[in-house]
C-alpha cells in the first residue's frame, strides 16, 4: 500500500481535488517522525520524475523480488538521486524509491552510517597524534 508520500509523488498533485487536498497529503508525509522537527525538503524534482502518473503500486511489489519493473523505470529516471536522498531523509519504510528497495535503502544508510563513524575515528584519531 503506498503511503501517502508515495502516491504524492507518483501521482501528482493533480490527483487531488484540490491545493489543500494535496497540502494536506504532503503535511501527512512529511510530519515530524521519532519528535525531530524538519523543515520542509526541495521537492521540486518530483515533476521531472519518471514515475509521474504511473500506478504507485509498480513502486510496491508484493515482494522486494519483484521490484525489477520499479528499478527498471527508475534506472532511466533523471531525478533517481534526490528520489533516494529524499526516500531516506524521510526515512520511507516502503516502495521503491530512486531504485532502491527498502531493504536496499536500509542498508546503504547503514553502510554510510559505518564510512561516517569510521572517517570521525580516523579524524580523532589525526588531531591526537598531533
Ligand atoms: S527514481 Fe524511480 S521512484 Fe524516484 S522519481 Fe524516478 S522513477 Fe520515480
Amino acid at each position: 500500500m503506498p503511503t501517502t508520500a508515495e502516491a504524492y509523488h507518483h501521482e501528482g498533485p493533480d490527483r487531488y481535488e484540490s491545493l489543500d487536498a494535496a497540502t494536506t497529503v504532503l503535511l501527512e508525509a512529511l510530519r515530524p517522525r521519532r519528535g525531530r522537527r524538519r523543515s520542509l525538503p526541495d521537492m521540486r524534482w518530483m515533476a521531472r520524475a519518471r514515475c509521474r502518473g504511473l500506478d504507485p503500486d509498480i513502486f510496491h511489489p508484493p515482494d522486494e523480488a519483484d521490484a525489477g519493473e520499479a528499478k527498471e523505470i527508475c534506472a532511466a529516471c533523471p531525478v533517481r538521486e534526490a528520489c533516494l536522498e529524499f526516500a531516506i531523509e524521510l526515512r520511507e519504510k516502503d516502495g521503491v524509491w530512486g531504485g532502491l528497495t527498502a531493504d536496499e535503502r536500509r542498508r546503504l544508510i547503514r553502510r554510510r552510517r559505518r564510512r561516517a563513524q569510521a572517517a570521525a575515528r580516523r579524524a580523532e584519531a589525526g588531531i591526537a597524534m598531533r
